[in-house]
């Protein structure tokens, strides 16, 4: 989740006057780790993986499942090795490295030592992945479970939370979730409130229901307490911002409550990451749609697959004149999305960039952006920092608002770490021997480590056949966020078709002539697994590459596996985890048909995902022959 400062948070009222002075002392940190690390170089490859799960409390007695929120007594007995570690009273490096979440029932588990470049770093990913689960189940009290679910599926829901809790909170002034879900740090109640006070309203949540044949139509949510009368934000339900015919949320808990798999590169240098920054973007929404596994909020069945749009409205601090509804008066611009959104412009200026790809009109800050050009910062870098500049910092902990521009990145970290796109180019951090990163954000967590081992391997596998063959995958980017809609459908990996350029090998010197570059919509099964006569499929590629190293055969077997079954999810051979999850619902003896999932479904479904991910049940339709 990034940066966690300590302090007293400013309310926005008063933070909002410091938004130049974070926004101009961030630009001097950057420019000071431009000017000293813009040369780095890194040997090899490292990179590293990033799992979230929930906790959930199961009354096997009364078949019951709540979301715990006692994440904070776990991760006390789970940060104790690093703690130690760090302290100098341990002197084994921890396995695992635990984070706390926006969620008071989320974890985030890092491997405690990047990967490396070798295959057999590769084999090392699911033996770390079941570990960490291990881990996690051992710091619970016997009845708790971590879970590797995008999201709890009745949260929001009453009486959902383990202890139970009144949605009645300051900070979020939610009709649904109350204060005790968010994280306490004071880092997460002041994003929460200060969101909500600098857009004027609370956020805005609509996600079309999936309408069953008991559906009512129009569906008009009979749970949300339309009439309460706690706080004036009340009203809005009411006043338009719950749509008919959709699941209306007002927290962002419900968006940053939900969990994704994200893996983090460590290109060789700056170059080379923003080469991979450019060419992940486009495959960002064909994960996205890949990864499918979130298909219910707040006790429905929704008509989409997954998470990303519900955490882009969920932290969406737009106020009414950026969002174009009212003309510019006190605000700067008209801002095209939210601060979680697919990227808006490319970054790479190399042979095979033109500047026909980056065809949004895009929104920066001119003089952010001229201060950059003064100090030496190309156009292409130039416009993507004074891009993610134009964002207010949210959160400004009033001791540090005074850094030492050479040796801090708080500020330029405040503003960056708070712009969560589908990839993330990231700066060394001053006095550290990190090299220049690029983190790919897109795929949903999925319900077992084998395939969260193999959605990873797959990703740094693609920035190996992106280097070594040279690929070239540029597409528009109005093409890309075109196809980040599609990746919502319901089933858009074996329904939709997707964007995708046609010819990706360019000449020698990386240029290409205009009818190279041809794009055209493609099905996802031909994007993962090849055309007869056009692009020959990642996984082909992968293959190819795979072939031309000297790899043994135990390890190319585990390869294949991963990637086997990536290529029958994109065949549709084997479900999503979204599809997965909603054919449990629609076939549980207590679904009415209509869109509800009730209690005793979410017991349900939570013990069959944690039977999953034990191994202890087979799910032949999501797996196929694959052990979890
Ligand atoms: N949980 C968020 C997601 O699902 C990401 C939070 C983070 O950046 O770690 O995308
Ligand atoms: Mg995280």
């Amino acid at each position: 989740m990034g940066l966690l400062s300590l302090g007293t948070p400013l309310h926005w009222n008063e933070a909002k006057h410091y938004a130049d002075h974070v926004r101009s002392h961030g630009i001097d940190q950057f420019l000071s780790v431009y000017r000293k690390l813009r040369d780095r170089q890194k040997q090899c490859l490292l990179w590293g993986d990033e799992v979230e799960f929930i906790v959930v409390k199961m009354d096997q007695e009364n078949k019951e499942s709540k979301l715990s929120l006692r994440v904070f007594d776990i991760l006390a007995d789970l940060q104790r090795p690093e703690q130690e570690y760090n302290s100098g009273t341990s002197t084994e490096p921890p396995e695992t490295l635990w984070r706390p979440e926006y969620g008071r029932f989320m974890l985030e588990a890092i491997p405690g030592q990047p990967y490396g470049a070798t295959f057999r770093d590769l084999m090392k990913v699911e033996a770390s992945m079941k570990r960490r689960r291990q881990l996690a189940q051992e710091a619970m009290l016997p009845g708790e479970i971590p879970v590797s679910l995008v999201n709890y599926p009745r949260l929001g829901c009453p009486h959902e939370t383990s202890p139970d809790h009144e949605p009645t909170g300051q900070a979020v002034q939610s009709l649904f979730v109350p204060d005790e879900i968010t994280n306490p740090h004071a880092r997460f109640p002041t994003l929460t409130a200060n969101i909500r006070r600098r857009r004027g309203a609370k956020v805005e949540i609509n996600m079309p229901i999936f309408h069953d044949k008991n559906t009512p139509r129009p569906f008009i949510d009979p749970t949300i307490p339309w009439d309460r009368d706690v706080f004036p934000h009340d009203k809005e339900a009411k006043n338009g911002a719950a749509k008919p015919d959709h699941i209306y949320m007002d927290a962002m808990a419900f968006g940053m409550g939900c969990c994704c798999l994200q893996i983090t590169f460590q290109a060789c240098n700056i170059d080379e990451a923003r080469h991979l920054y450019d060419h992940l973007a486009p495959v960002a929404p064909i994960m996205l749609a890949l990864t499918a596994a979130c298909p219910i909020f707040r006790g429905y069945l929704a008509d989409v697959d997954c998470r990303w749009n519900v955490i882009a409205a969920s932290v969406d601090d737009r106020t009414p004149e950026e969002r174009g509804l009212k003309p510019l008066e006190n605000d700067r611009f008209v801002i095209n999305k939210s601060r979680y959104d697919s990227i808006d412009t490319y970054i790479c200026d190399d042979a095979m960039y033109k500047s026909k790809y980056n065809d949004l009109d895009l929104v920066y800050d001119k003089d952010i952006y001229k201060k950059l050009r003064e100090n030496d910062v190309d156009d292409l870098l130039a416009r993507h920092i004074s891009h993610l500049f134009i964002r207010d910092p949210l959160v400004i902990f009033k001791e540090l608002l005074d850094q030492d521009d050479e040796k801090s990145m708080d500020h330029f970290e405040n503003i960056q770490s708070t712009n969560w796109q589908t990839v993330r180019f990231k700066p060394p951090p001053p006095d550290s021997d990190i090299g220049w990163r690029v983190e790919f954000r897109s795929m949903e967590v999925q319900l077992t480590d084998f395939e969260n081992a193999a959605f990873s391997v797959f990703i740094v596998l693609v920035t190996r056949v992106i280097l070594s063959f040279g690929l070239n995958l540029y597409i528009p980017i109005t093409k890309v966020d075109e196809n980040m809609a599609t990746a919502h459908k319901r089933g858009a990996a074996v329904n939709d078709k997707f964007y995708f350029r046609k010819n990706v090998f360019p000449n020698l010197d990386g240029t290409t002539t205009e009818s190279d570059d041809e794009y055209e919509l493609m099905t996802m099964n031909e994007i993962i697994n090849g055309q007869e006569n056009g692009f020959p499929g990642f996984i082909p590629l992968i293959h190819n590459y795979l072939d031309s190293t000297n790899i043994d055969i135990e390890t190319r077997c585990k390869l294949s596996s991963y990637l086997s079954l990536i290529s029958k999810r994109a065949s549709g051979e084997l479900m999503t985890g979204a599809t997965y999850l909603r054919h449990l619902v629609m076939n549980h003896p207590d679904y009415k048909h209509d869109s509800v999932v009730s209690p005793s479904i979410t017991y349900d479904l939570i013990n069959t995902v944690d039977k999953i991910a034990r191994g202890e049940l087979k799910a032949p339709e999501l797996l196929g022959d694959f052990s979890a």
